[in-house]
């Protein structure tokens, strides 16, 4: 996920596309460029004897800005990147633009190219040299080789070679009037103004210039000229689309129409999941090389120890059930600030795994490096590329979940859960503990879960109004059992980050030991009862606090007839396999704290006393 701007008109370009990369900065913040077509001779060829100039700069977007403000370079035709790093670090050289070995091709891309190792070593036997880590080198040197005179068809047979997703732009020194754009997945527009043409990933970038705009729609092409432009299909044929007006100011535009990132964040959840599995898991099958262990190093883990803090940890807790249950690997799961201070043992055949969002938690860090000083090989798992965590472990697996802006966790949460499904699923296949029945159910659950998610978004309005109906309780208890603990867990930390209400997440069953004495008329508890194993001994549960007048809100599986009984408010979600309901019981949990923050009139995206990434122990 990144930002994209290109422009070709009859104005100077340089400040567009930099004011544009600032209003995309959201999309991706860990470095910056821009590509610009410049005349040899201003005065005689606009865009006929051109070169290619490029400027890039890891950091944030003031950097290449200043960068930018001082070099004499400008033109009518350039395009821009701000990168959110998936493949390679975040330094100068990864930055896009990237070119082709004649430096007459630039080009930007937004997303992953999953198929790029095959693709660079085919283009590498061709003689083309590379400079970058990236995945999105080899569209510049396939563009290379492709071209024949026409950019555009170039890209088309292009297409028709890449796997993965992307927004891809380019532009050639040989086209000099034109700029070709491609989308598969990632957003692309077109924006039309009397000026000139513009692509973005979205509207905020160009508002300022116009708000006439195409979508560019998936597996298709765009040539822009400076007053034309042209749009082709799947098999090159052109198609005839008409533009739309945008009514957005250019604040809200930035969260995409959302109030708020958090709202936007939990909408993406559906992609996000698709992400994180996007690569590993396609066709039935399980692809699951970086975790950079073979058959036997699998076979041989003796346990594997996780760690983590916050939402991360409520994953890990996810991670230790389905790794138990369908590896029949022990796992012991800690919170980074309490393992590295209770002397913890290391030995050859442990498996250690540490979970960060941000790949610079400090407590995590610290626990990374306690472990590797008493000899542990550590795996992280990480959204961010080039983090602390993931340059200091062994081996890092992306969540690939996209930025998260809001300060609390929602959709990096599912994505990590993923990667423990992933995980768990590929230990059970290696180690032969699964069935191949039972390996099969999974994986088709997991196909469709980015739906069944969706269908949870769609009915947003439902829990908004059981959050209008009782946001005005003082303590909140969220019970679970088994796969709905952590969402228990969770479900509870993120009323109390946003709303600032007293809220416990317990296993059900230790009610009875202690907090059932907190239960009263005040009290909303929220029951996690999806239809599986521990559904009888929930049901109970919540019977128990019900007698001690609490308001109960449940979650349960759809065509459920029997919780309505005991519950003031239900929320049904689409039925799947016990182990999924730890992922699909969040949903509802995250749009209904959402609500009750908002109906206290909070700040949900930037919480008191809290920071998207904590580096204080
Ligand atoms: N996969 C590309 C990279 O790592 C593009 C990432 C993005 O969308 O910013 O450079």
């Amino acid at each position: 996920m990144c930002g994209i701007v290109a422009y070709i008109g009859n104005r100077n370009c340089k400040n567009i596309l930099i004011d544009g990369l600032k209003r995309l900065e959201y999309r991706g913040y860990d470095s910056a460029g821009i590509a610009i077509m410049v005349p040899q001779d201003p005065k005689r060829d606009a865009l006929g004897n051109v070169t290619i100039e490029v400027l890039k700069e890891a950091g944030k977007i003031k950097e290449l800005a200043g960068q930018a403000k001082e070099s004499r370079i400008d033109g009518k035709c350039g395009i821009g990147h701000t990168r959110w790093a998936t493949h390679g670090e975040p330094t100068k050289i990864n930055a896009h633009p990237h070119q082709d070995c004649s430096g007459k091709i630039a080009v930007i891309h937004n997303g992953i190219i999953e198929n790029f190792d095959e693709l660079r070593s085919e283009l590498k036997e061709k003689g083309h040299k590379f400079i970058s880590d990236t995945d999105t080198e080899v569209l510049p040197h396939m563009l290379e080789e492709y071209y024949d005179g026409d950019l555009l068809l170039a890209m088309q047979r292009l297409m028709g070679r890449i796997k993965g997703s992307g927004a891809i732009v380019a532009m050639s020194v040989d086209s000099p009037g034109e700029i070709i754009g491609a989308r598969i997945t990632s957003p692309l527009i077109v924006g039309i103004s009397r000026d000139g043409n513009f692509l973005a990933s979205d509207m905020p970038a160009v508002l300022e210039h116009t708000r006439n705009f195409i979508v560019i729609n998936d597996y298709e092409t765009v040539r822009l000229t400076a007053n034309k432009v042209e749009i082709f299909d799947n098999n090159g044929k052109p198609i005839e689309r008409e533009s739309f007006r945008a009514s957005w100011s250019i604040t809200s535009a930035e969260k995409s129409g959302y109030e708020d990132f958090m709202l936007k964040e939990i909408f993406e959840q559906p992609y996000g999941v698709k992400e994180s599995m996007r690569g590993r898991l396609s066709n039935g099958e399980l692809h699951f090389d970086e975790l950079g262990l073979n058959s036997k190093q699998i076979k041989d883990i003796k346990k594997v120890q996780i760690i983590a803090c916050g939402t991360s940890y409520h994953a890990a807790l996810i991670g230790k059930q389905v790794i138990e249950r369908w590896a029949k690997i022990p796992v012991e799961v800690d919170l980074s600030s309490e393992y590295r201070y209770r002397d913890p043992l290391v030995d050859e055949g442990y498996l250690f795994v540490a979970i960060t969002q941000s790949g610079e938690t400090i407590d995590t860090l610290a626990a990374i490096r306690e472990a590797k000083s008493k000899g542990a090989k550590v795996m992280a798992i990480t959204n961010v590329v080039g983090s602390t965590v993931a340059r200091e472990s062994d081996s890092v697996i992306y969540t690939h979940a996209g930025p998260e802006i809001g300060v609390c966790a929602t959709k990096t949460f599912t994505s990590q859960i993923i990667i423990m499904y992933l995980m768990g699923l590929y230990f059970g296949k290696i180690r032969g503990t699964l069935k191949d029945a039972d390996y099969k159910k999974i994986i088709d659950e997991l196909h469709v879960i980015p739906n069944k998610i969706q269908n949870i978004l769609n009915r947003a309005d439902e829990l908004k109004e059981v959050a209008r109906r009782t946001f005005k309780h003082t303590c909140f208890l969220f019970l679970g059992r088994v796969f709905g603990l952590p969402a228990a867990l969770e479900g509870a930390l993120k009323l109390k980050e946003i709303s600032y209400i007293h809220a416990e997440g317990y296993p059900a069953g230790e009610m009875k030991h202690g907090p059932i004495a907190l239960t009263d008329a005040k009290t909303v508890v929220v029951g996690i009862i999806p239809d599986d194993s521990v559904y009888d001994k929930m049901l109970s549960n919540i019977q128990e606090v019900k007698a001690r007048k609490a308001s109960i809100f449940s979650i349960i599986s759809e065509g459920d007839k029997n919780s309505g009984k005991y519950s003031d408010y239900l929320f049904e979600i689409p039925r799947t396999i016990e182990e999924l309901y730890g992922i699909l019981t969040i949903i509802p949990l995250q749009l209904y704290s959402y609500y009750i923050a908002k109906n206290l009139g909070k700040d949900v995206d930037q919480p008191r006393n809290l920071a998207k990434s904590v580096t204080v122990e």
